[in-house]
């Protein structure tokens, strides 16, 4: 099977779910266009996400056994599904392997025995390393004693930059200078450089704004410089900016939130529900109705991570959107974007150049004349104070000071952030 994958289709609704009583699991059955380019009558495994919540599903496209003759649903079900209402929901689907071709059994007996070797080799799939970038089991032969096809990440990272160069001019310098940037899924990533260091470049290499001079960029596994995954690519990763004025199209908020779903073609009884989910989530439904020049600075930044939110993304790019607003509207939008964050799961670049706005990631990558210069957990990249001042990069105020006292004899703990850590680390330094 030469097709391509890993392969990622967003937005199926789910029509169907029901307990199968003769087979004992549950089982959606799912409506989007067949995936045109991978074999139909063909039984998969698929990355299945809905909410931030991840489930290993086995996809039949075709014909499912359970399923009447000639009916063109797709039918999946999802491993360690608990529960709960699946219906008229969105999924995105990646499909990671193909199993088998599908086929009709004669006996239930034959079916069960099937879908129980299906269901151990997705598992096998799902147990791979955690990080997600394992290989498949050693060539493991499916029901026909084939070798399953080629080794394919399990886990897609929400954006994987590959040796991505971009310029702006035709043999002029690069803006952006082989960057191989791999995001994994739910994490908090802060991009820090000096003016000019190529971080905004990167940020539109990411949502297909600008495609790479040379390298390629997929976001959730799509090649972001395949004209037809263009639109798939922005609601997958969506942008915030820099200016909350720049951003707003409607005069009122709730039309605002509603603006890209209407450019995606979203119906109208879906939209309603969405912008509601995405007002409450970042605490702006009491202005629903309000004209977005009355708010401030850090509410438009609120309304605007709204927008992107009701496309229900699994990235959010954020460029510098708190470079604008005082420390008070700074504070509640970060406070905003960390709850996604953890609370739905959405894999968030971060763009600053607060240091202390970047402590805060779960990694730090640091751009230096359009390439990566460092690149780590925070206390790792702010320990290293005489690198960052050599890339023009102010150092957190308490980790610099830390480093002036190992000058001068006091060793503290690397990683020094912030003055809680000071305290904490002097007391136990002086109570030894
Ligand atoms: P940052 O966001 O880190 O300040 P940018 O990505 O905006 O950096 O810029 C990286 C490099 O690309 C800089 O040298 C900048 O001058 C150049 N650059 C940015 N935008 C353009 C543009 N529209 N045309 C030409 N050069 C540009
Ligand atoms: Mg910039």
């Amino acid at each position: 099977m030469s097709a391509e994958l890993p392969f990622t289709v967003s937005g199926v609704t789910v029509r169907g779910k029901r307990l199968g009583t003769r087979l004992g699991f549950p089982t959606a059955n799912l409506s989007y266009p067949p995936v045109e380019h991978l074999p139909p009558n063909g039984v998969y495994v698929a990355l299945a996400q809905i909410d931030g919540q991840r489930y290993t599903a086995i996809l039949n496209q075709g014909h499912h056994p359970t399923v009447p003759e000639g009916q063109p649903t797709i039918e999946t079900h999802l491993l360690d599904f608990a529960g709960g209402e699946l219906y008229g929901r969105r999924l995105t689907l990646t499909y990671l392997a193909y199993l088998r071709p599908e086929k009709r059994f004669a006996t239930l007996e034959a079916l069960k025995a099937q879908l129980a070797e299906d269901r151990a080799q997705a598992r096998r799939w799902a147990e791979m390393p955690s990080a997600g970038m394992g290989m498949p089991p050693a060539h493991a032969p499916n029901q026909k004693g084939e070798p399953m096809n080629d080794m394919h990440p399990i886990a897609i990272p929400p954006i994987d930059t590959q040796d991505v160069s971009y310029h702006y001019e035709e043999d002029g310098r690069l803006a952006v200078n082989h960057v191989s940037l791999a995001i994994s899924q739910g994490t908090f990533v802060a991009v820090l450089g000096h003016n000019g260091s190529g971080k905004s470049t990167l940020a539109k290499l990411m949502n297909a704004l600008y495609l790479p001079s040379e390298g390629r960029v997929l976001v959730c596994g799509l090649d972001t410089a395949k004209e037809e995954h263009l639109w798939a690519v922005r609601r997958h990763a969506g942008m915030v900016f820099q200016n909350p004025d720049n951003q707003i199209v409607a005069t009122v908020v709730r039309e605002d939130v509603a603006f890209g779903l209407e450019n995606l073609g979203v119906p109208q009884p879906e939209m309603l529900p969405r912008i509601q989910d995405a007002l409450v989530a970042v605490r702006m439904t009491d202005f629903a109705s309000a004209a977005p020049h009355m708010l401030s600075g850090g509410q438009k930044q609120r309304v605007a991570v709204a927008g992107v939110l009701a496309m229900q993304p699994d990235v959010m790019i954020l460029d510098e959107s708190t470079a604008m607003l005082d420390p008070s509207g700074r504070e509640e939008v970060l406070g905003t974007v960390r709850k996604l964050n953890r609370d739905k799961g959405i894999t968030v670049v971060w763009i600053t150049h607060f240091m202390e706005e970047a402590a805060l990631a779960d990694r730090v990558v640091v751009l230096h004349e359009g390439a990566i210069a460092m690149d780590g957990a925070p206390r790792a990249v702010f320990s290293q104070v005489d690198a960052l001042k050599g890339l023009g990069l102010d150092v957190p105020p308490m980790a610099e000071l830390a480093a002036m006292l190992g000058e001068g004899g006091l060793r503290l703990p690397a990683g020094i952030l912030t003055v809680d850590d000071m305290v904490k680390e002097l007391t136990a330094c002086l109570s030894k």
